[in-house]
């Protein structure tokens, strides 16, 4: 099943940047691609276009069968940043289930959908918790945890373990590895600078160069993986 198509897909800026050229890819359902390169290579502008907060200035772009600003009223896209962007007054239970409530989802449900996302990640026991009580990895769940709880189709993840110490990164990304292999129909598209995290994580790594932005290669990595 194609969840993302991109032929010829390209972004010039209105003020002339040509950010993205030419890009072809197509991501099959339960991959987990991983984007590499250089800063202003274009990642950020191709996640951009895929979720629809940019529009593509030349080409075809399809993302789960549909335009992009469509797939993500669907609700069956959700992201994950660098910058955790946990609301710091409310606890965990409520930050994760924020999505949910916007969506008026009734409060019960809400709160089983909340404890099976803190427990994917490990946090069943801090449900009532204030973000700033935790260290920068407990935030960086609650982020995964919030962007999980609508079972999204799609999950990007732009550069999330890049403010974290070396070890706090290699236990997230068995975590995540985890989640990601229990759920097969979940696919990710992952940005990240360290092409080791790259390799260890994805069954691709795109391979990005700038100037103009470029997909360069997409390397195929056979995953250890059922
Ligand atoms: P990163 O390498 O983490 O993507 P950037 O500095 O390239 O960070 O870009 C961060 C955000 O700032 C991008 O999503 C983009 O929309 C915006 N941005 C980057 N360059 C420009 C620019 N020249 N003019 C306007 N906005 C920009
Ligand atoms: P990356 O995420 O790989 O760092 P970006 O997609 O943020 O790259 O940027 C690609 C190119 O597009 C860069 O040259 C950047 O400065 C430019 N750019 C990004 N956003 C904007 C924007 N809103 N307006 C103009 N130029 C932009």
């Amino acid at each position: 099943k194609l969840l993302v198509d991109l032929k010829n897909v390209g972004k010039v800026y209105p003020n002339g940047t040509i950010a993205v050229q030419n890009a072809n890819l197509e991501v099959t359902e339960g991959e987990f691609l991983c984007f590499v390169g250089p800063s202003g290579c274009g990642k950020s502008t191709i996640f951009n276009m895929i979720t629809g907060l940019t529009n593509h200035t030349e080409g075809d772009l399809s993302v789960l069968g549909t335009t992009p600003f469509q797939a993500r009223k669907q609700n069956e896209i959700a992201f994950v940043f660098q910058e955790h962007t946990l609301l710091p007054w409310t606890n965990l239970l409520e930050n994760v289930t924020l999505p949910l409530k916007l969506r008026g989802v009734p409060k019960k449900t809400r709160m089983e959908e909340g404890a099976r996302v803190l427990e994917l990640v490990g946090l069943k026991d801090y449900m009532k918790v204030l973000p700033r009580q935790l260290s920068g990895g407990m935030k960086m769940r609650v982020s995964i945890a919030r962007a999980l709880i609508s079972r999204p189709k799609l999950l990007l993840m732009d550069e999330p373990f890049g403010a974290l110490d070396e070890i706090t990164r290699q236990t997230l990304q068995d975590e995540l590895l985890g989640i990601w292999q229990k759920d097969k129909s979940m696919t990710v598209l992952f940005i990240t600078h360290n092409v080791f995290e790259a390799v260890f994580l994805s069954t691709r790594v795109v391979v990005m160069t700038p100037r103009p932005g470029k997909i360069a290669e997409i390397i195929d990595i056979p995953h250890p993986f059922p």
